[in-house]
């Protein structure tokens, strides 16, 4: 049974979400940028968090661990090769291991580049992929830590998953990140369309996200190194997927 999966508005514009396993009861927190819409949220449903996962470090996206185990007593996930700067784990984890809640299994996809421990959590039997600050809609995060060359082999990982699979990314960057793309392809009739249904659903104060891979796959700058129009327009025919991919990023920081 996939799990059952709630958007949490939370700070300016991060989400965080539920995963519910309606077979066993368990319930992630995935990314805890504060507790109380996240306490709200479990509230509203009846569900009691067993697990918090952590994507990332930054204060964003965890600065509302320590009231959500005091108010759930819930295990503290996140990534090995950060633990000396996550809040403390119950559990730490490397590329490759398995994450459960209830009965559904994730696995975890280390996705260094915005942060050298940024992990993303994959449910296979939910279609779902949990990549804050990695892999967003129509965009990526920052490269603050990696190299972008790390950053694009994160996002290539990320890109390999089955085309179905929607993506759940860690802020509301949508809008924006659809006027930059429209500087980098704007003959993309795909991301034309996406763009104007982006600027729609904000205008109603709905969420963009999730949004589904192979929809990125047709649209997201970033995964689109390997496109013709684009490389050139960038100038770079005969570069790297990689540098290609570096040029659009580098393009997005000053934008
Ligand atoms: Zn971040
Ligand atoms: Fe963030």
């Amino acid at each position: 049974m996939p799990l059952e999966i709630v958007t949490v508005p939370c700070l300016t514009d991060n989400y965080a979400y539920l995963a519910h396993d309606p077979a066993t009861d368990a319930t992630a927190i995935i990314d805890a940028p504060e507790a109380a819409p996240i306490l709200q949220a479990l509230t509203t449903r009846g569900w009691k968090a067993t697990h918090i996962l952590l994507t990332h470090h930054h204060d964003d996206h965890i600065a509302g661990v320590p009231a959500l185990v005091a108010a759930t007593g819930a295990k503290v996930v996140g990534a090995a090769a950060d633990a000396h700067r996550l809040p403390p784990l119950d559990v730490e984890l490397r590329e490759g291991d398995t994450v459960k809640i209830g009965v559904s299994a994730g696995s975890v996809i280390e996705v260094p580049g915005h942060t050298l421990g940024h992990i993303a959590f994959y449910f296979p039997d939910s279609a779902a992929v949990f990549t804050a600050d990695s892999l967003m809609a129509l965009g990526c995060g920052r490269v603050f830590e990696g190299t972008r060359p790390q950053m694009w082999e994160s996002l290539t990982k990320l890109a390999a998953l089955p085309p179905e699979t929607l993506v759940y990314s860690g802020h509301e960057y949508t809008a924006s990140n659809a006027r930059f793309a429209l500087t980098i392809e704007p003959e993309n009739a795909a991301l034309q369309a996406r763009a104007a249904a982006v600027a729609a659903a904000r205008e109603e104060g709905r969420a963009t996200v999730p949004a589904r891979l192979e929809e990125e796959l047709a649209t997201n700058p970033f995964l689109r190194a390997a496109s013709t129009p684009i490389r050139a327009r960038l100038g770079l025919r005969d570069a790297t997927d990689a540098e290609v991919f570096g040029e659009i990023r580098g393009r997005k920081d000053r934008f």
